[in-house]
């Protein structure tokens, strides 16, 4: 999911409450929640990725769970971002960390595209009228 704009969603009422940088907390309008601006956008990104547990609905109801895999992965994110976030920014060692962190993010990306490629393709094989 794209980070962008996360924090301009309300999580609680998911209204857009647009609010400029410098503003730091969440106050919504609609809902009339107070919280962190940053709290508000981890809840969003926590809804639309991590917290949801099937990835598709077909219009039939099957469901398909969201991979396994990727938490092992986002756990190997957080702490290699954090292990990068610990270095002197341009020194070799933080090189290195960088490269882990774009290693594990690509990972992410292709275990992802595999996961749903192959959920449309046994889609594709059983309902044989769509898309030949
Ligand atoms: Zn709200």
């Amino acid at each position: 999911m794209n980070p962008k704009n996360t924090s301009q969603d309300c999580s609680n009422c998911e209204e857009k409450v647009p609010k400029e940088l410098n503003i730091r907390t969440h106050s919504c309008s609609h809902c009339g929640i107070v919280i962190d601006r940053d709290l508000n956008a981890a809840i969003n990104i926590k809804n639309s990725d991590l917290g949801i547990t099937s990835l598709v609905t077909t219009s039939d109801g099957e469901t398909f769970a969201n991979p396994k895999n990727l938490n092992k992965l986002h756990k190997k994110l957080r702490l290699a971002g954090k292990s990068l976030s610990r270095k002197t920014k341009g020194s070799n060692n933080y090189q290195k960390a960088r490269l882990k962190v774009a290693r594990i993010q690509a990972r992410i990306k292709d275990s992802r595209l595999d996961y749903t490629h192959k959920r449309a393709y046994s889609i594709n094989q059983r309902k044989s009228n769509c898309c030949s």
